[in-house]
């Protein structure tokens, strides 16, 4: 997800680059993540504008049972942004961070997207996120984790006579 963007910011403003996106980059938990779309980057005036349509699945930890678990979002974004470098001059035109938001070119004018889904993914990753709405964790005493197994530990405040139910619900939901 590298764009080398020199040649389009030579060119006349609405030119623009169509990038078709399968690729991994390093997600919220440091391993390596999917997006699959489209990337379309527009040249403006001052700059350019990136527009994207990604699905992504990202790998997380349940924040309950502690199991690592898919999850799948679409990614829409459009962001606007300047150049560091006029590729004319080569001479730096904006002082960086601040005037660049999410969007990054690097001195030789690569676009980072992987960076740029990176971000907005961990963005919209919740904060303690779940493998499943329903997610019975792990038992509090043995540390099992309960959406796999039952343990034999006495903190259960289900009624034994529901037991055999539950286990049945439990089948029913695998
Ligand atoms: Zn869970
Ligand atoms: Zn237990």
């Amino acid at each position: 997800m590298y764009y080398n963007l020199a040649q389009l910011l030579r060119e006349p403003t609405g030119s623009t680059r169509d990038y078709e996106v399968d690729d991994l980059f390093v997600g919220p938990e440091g391993g390596m993540d999917r997006a699959q779309g489209w990337v379309r980057v527009i040249r403006t005036h001052e700059g350019f504008i990136v527009r994207a349509e990604l699905e992504t699945q990202v790998n997380l930890t349940c924040s309950r049972c502690l199991d690592g678990f898919e999850s799948q979002s679409d990614l829409i974004m459009e962001e606007e942004s300047f150049p560091i470098n006029d590729p004319k001059t080569d001479q730096t035109t904006e002082s960086t961070e601040e005037t660049l938001g999410e969007i990054h070119l690097d001195d030789q004018h690569i676009l980072d997207m992987a960076e740029v889904v990176r971000q907005y993914v961990i963005t919209a990753v919740p904060i303690k996120p779940l493998c499943c709405e329903e997610c019975s964790g792990l038992c509090p005493e043995c540390g099992a984790n309960l959406n796999r197994e039952k343990c034999k530990c006495d903190t259960a405040s289900v009624d034994p006579r529901w037991g055999p139910l539950a286990a049945l619900l439990t089948e029913r939901r695998e």
